[in-house]
Order: C-alpha cells, then structure tokens, then sequence
C-alpha cells in the first residue's frame, strides 16, 4: 500500500504552520537513493513560536485530571494502532527498514503509550520523618518543556520513547526528529494532536538539523530539559552549548560497543541465533548491538561457524519485501562510514571471515560481515561501526573474558552466554555496562529501564525510572509550631 507523504511544514499548535525558516533539507530514501520530498528547516522564530505553543499546551496539561491523562495517552495507542500502515510505510520510506522490522516496532511503540497511560495518576511524593513538629513531603514535578533530540535508527520508536513519558509525567514536548529521517514524526504528530481532549501544542515537530535547529532548542532558555539519543561527540557538544549559557536537565542515550561473551558451557546454537540476530538486525544500526563477541577458546571454531550458517539465510534487498531480513543503511554518510571500516580493516590484514565489500548498487546496502581474530587495540574492536559488522575475539579465563569486555568506552549493554550460575554472577557484577542480557539479547519492555555506563551516557529510559528522569523533586516543610527558634 501507498500514502501520501506527510505535510512536511513545522507542526506546533496543533497543526502544521507555515515556517518562518527559509532553508530546505532533503528527505532522501536509502533504498533507492531518490528525493522523496524538501523538508523545511526551523529557524530561531519557528522555535520561539512553538515554544509559545507549548507553554500554553504544558498550563492545561497541568490542570488536568491525572486520569482524564492517563486515558489520553492511552488513545494515542489506539490511534496509532489504527494508522499503522501509514506509520509502518513512512519509517520505510524514510529510514530503510525492512517492513517485517518496522511491523514490529509498531507493536512496541503501542505497548510503550500503553504502559505510560498509567502513569500519571502514580506520580507520587514521599513524607520523611523528622521526629519533630515539622512535616516534609515531596512532589514530583514537570519540568515544563522538554526537548527530544532523536536519531534515525528506530526513528518512530526513539520517538515514542522521548514522548510517552515527557507527557505522562505532566511536561510538553518538543521533538527534534534526525534530519534522515523527518517523515514519521510529522504524521504522529497529527495523530496525537487529533486525539479529543489532548492541549494543542503539546507534542510539536521541528524539523531541521543538529547545529542549527538542534541548537537553538538547546539554547532556548524556556526548554528546562534536553532528551537526546544520538552519538557520543555530539552528546559532548550538546553539553558544551548548554554550559556556556545556563544550567538544565540532561538525559543522554549515547552509543555503545556491546561485548557478547559466549562461554564452553553455553547453548552454542542459542548464542549463535542471538549473535546474528542481534548484529545484524536493523542493518546493525543499533546502539545495544553486541557487536564485540568473545569467545571461549575451545568453542570458537564451532560458535563461529554457526553463526556463518545462520548468515547465509539473511536476504539483503528492498526493504518493503516482506522475505527482506536487510535493508539499507540510512543515508550515504553512513554507508561511506561503515564501507570505511571495512576497507581499512582489509587493507591492514584483519582476518575476513564472511561479508566484506559489496560492489556498489542503488541503495547504500552493506552484506553482513564478520572479522576474526581481532585483537583489542584494532578500531574495529574499539570503535562503534554502527553497521552490520562483528568482531570475535577469544579468551581462555573468566578473568580475561571480564577484562576485554569492559576494555572500551562505552557501557551500554552487554551479553553472556553461559550454564553456570556462578560464572555468570561474577560476570554481572563485574562489567562496567547499563543492561545485562544473561542467556538472551537484545530484550526490551516498556517497564525496564534501559540506558548506560561510561561514555554511553546517563538517565535511564522507560520504566519508573522515566519517571524520575522527566520531574524534578520539590521538597516541602511544614511546621505545627510558627513562633520559630530564637536565634540570638
Ligand atoms: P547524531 O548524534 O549526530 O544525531 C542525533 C541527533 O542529534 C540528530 O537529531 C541530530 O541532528 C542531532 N544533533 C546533531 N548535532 C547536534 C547539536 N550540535 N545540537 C543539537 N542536536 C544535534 O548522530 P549521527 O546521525 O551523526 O550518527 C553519528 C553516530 O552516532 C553514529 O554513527 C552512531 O555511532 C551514533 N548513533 C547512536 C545512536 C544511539 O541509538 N545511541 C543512534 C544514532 C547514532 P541531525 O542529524 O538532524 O543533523
């Protein structure tokens, strides 16, 4: 089936509005390297009206009945469910996923406003005793507007993860979509503002990109919070901006270079099914990708091997085929980035062991590919690729097997394979990441808060902790007694 593509003007207010911003973007499709449409960029006067917009959306918002909310929130599920294929169609258009993948990010953006509908009538405060006559609660409140600052991978997804929770928890949002990706937000957008009773302005769409549009919601003194998702260094760059002027919230779901470490003991055809699934599923875009596999070293041959097996299944092409396990990467720089990787990999004599370079087609499509042997100062062990390309290296101890995996910057995720229990409590409390994935990978559940260690960032996504990471805590004192203490 075929839409039409979205009205692509800023949408605050709740409807599109013309831009004030004069400069275009293109919206390009990966698979076949066509312009889909021009998208307008939102300058300084687009910002400060949405701004506006938003504010008067966040006044109402608060006014409103906690449950009143909650069933809100839970019909934009419904709305969702009910527009999928258009929704389904725009993230394959735009971002170059297979449809089966898109299929099923739709499941899971709806089960994401579902869990954060019952929310907010539980936001609660706590009293603390004092053993005194004086009385201290806390109340858990919005932030006002909230930034969303997203990146193109999952792009529905990513979105819905910044917005159930900044509106379950009482704020308005303003969502930043990445500039490869501006199509799906715009028509969610209108979805949310359409549903009976929500303020107008409450979820608005800027389109733009990083150093212009990005960077003045950043700025915006009004914007009390920045929620991004998105790469290391321009993480570092968002902070750097903010500190030069002012002082606001941050929550940072950065990159990552996951370790899958498979010990002898470990269902070797479970983790081989897990590995493959997990690197190369959205191409291996993926910021939790477990991408550094390490090995014992008398189960490598056969681990390796499988995992070669269940490749040769993959089927790279069009992503609207439903037979289609992989699809384009996102955009040209990308496809040059990782093409890179590997070229250089090659050229400095890393063990190939499958994939490699694919002659160039229409579409920036990369085969699966994995390195061996690759020892841990090599880029390909300490970079993050975000491509479909793995790297294996072995190990002969429990204490070495913890050594490389927490050998690198980031600390977002990571795998273990193994039957014994104790190997894998020792493990858990010993790799430096945010999510530990035993005897599975790459899991994910609205309640289950997800996020990283070290250079993957900080705040948590989903779950209560979502809760905290989108109110700020006010603490109130009250006393029985008003004739105060002497002082002198
Ligand atoms: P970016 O970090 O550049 O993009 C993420 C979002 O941030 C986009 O909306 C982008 O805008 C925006 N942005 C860029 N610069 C600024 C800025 N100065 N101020 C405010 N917003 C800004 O990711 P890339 O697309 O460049 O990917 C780079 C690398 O990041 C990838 O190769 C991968 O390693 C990693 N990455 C990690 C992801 C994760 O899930 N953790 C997701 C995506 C990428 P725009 O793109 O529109 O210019």
């Amino acid at each position: 089936m075929k839409f039409s593509i979205p009205d692509t003007r800023p949408f605050y207010d709740g409807i599109h509005q013309n831009p004030f911003g004069k400069e275009k973007f293109l919206s390009i499709n990966p698979a076949t390297e066509e312009v889909i449409t021009e998208i307008p960029e939102a300058d300084e006067k687009d910002v400060s009206a949405a701004v506006n917009a938003a504010q008067k959306a966040y006044e109402e918002w608060k006014e409103m009945d906690v449950i009143e909310k909650g069933n809100i929130i839970s019909k934009i599920a419904d709305a969702v469910e009910e527009n999928a294929d258009e929704l389904i169609w725009l993230d394959v258009i735009d971002a170059g996923r297979p449809i089966v993948d898109a299929q099923e990010d739709i499941e899971a953006v709806v089960r994401m406003y579902r869990y954060f509908s019952g929310v907010p009538s539980k936001i609660e405060g706590s009293t603390i005793p004092t053993g005194n006559d004086k009385v201290v609660f806390t109340v858990p409140e919005p932030y006002g507007i909230i930034a969303a600052i997203t990146a193109w991978n999952y792009p529905l997804f990513n979105e819905t993860a910044k917005i159930a929770p900044i509106i379950a928890t009482g704020n308005a949002c303003i969502l930043k979509p990445a500039e490869e990706t501006p199509l799906v937000a715009l028509r969610l957008a209108e979805i949310i503002a359409n549903i009976p009773g929500i303020p107008k302005g409450l979820v608005s769409v800027l389109n733009g990109r990083g150093e212009t549009t990005g960077e003045l919601l950043v700025a915006n003194e009004s914007i009390r919070k920045v929620t991004f998702t998105g790469g290391t260094e321009t993480g570092k760059a968002i902070l750097n901006n903010i500190s030069r002027t002012q002082i606001k919230g941050t929550t940072f779901e950065l990159g990552g270079k996951s370790p899958i470490i498979v010990f002898n003991d470990a269902n070797l055809d479970g983790a081989a099914k897990a590995i493959a699934f997990c690197g190369f599923f959205n191409q291996g875009q993926t910021c939790t990708a477990a991408t550094r596999i390490l090995v014992e070293k008398n189960v490598h041959d056969e681990l390796i091997s499988k995992i070669e097996e269940i490749t040769k299944r993959i089927v790279i092409g069009d992503p609207f085929d439903t037979n289609t396990s992989i699809g384009p990467l996102v955009s040209e720089t990308q496809y040059n980035k990782v093409r890179g990787y590997v070229e250089r990999a090659i050229k400095c004599g890393e063990q190939l062991r499958f994939g490699g370079l694919m002659d160039k087609r229409k579409g920036f499509f990369v085969k699966p590919t994995l390195f061996d042997n690759v020892a841990p100062t090599s880029e390909l062990f300490k970079d993050e690729i975000f491509g479909p390309v793995l790297t294996v290296t072995e190990f002969e101890t429990l204490e070495e097997a913890i050594s490389l995996a927490n050998n690198s910057a980031y600390g977002l995720a990571c795998g273990i394979w193994t039957k014994n229990i104790a190997t894998m409590h020792s493990m858990i409390s010993q790799i430096n990441c945010g999510i530990v994935w035993c005897n599975t990978l790459f899991e994910e559940f609205p309640g289950a808060p997800a996020g990283g260690f070290k250079n993957s960032g900080y705040g948590r996504e989903f779950g209560k902790e979502a809760i905290t990471e989108y109110t700020q805590i006010k603490t109130m004192w009250v006393s029985a007694d008003d004739s105060y203490t002497d002082w002198v």
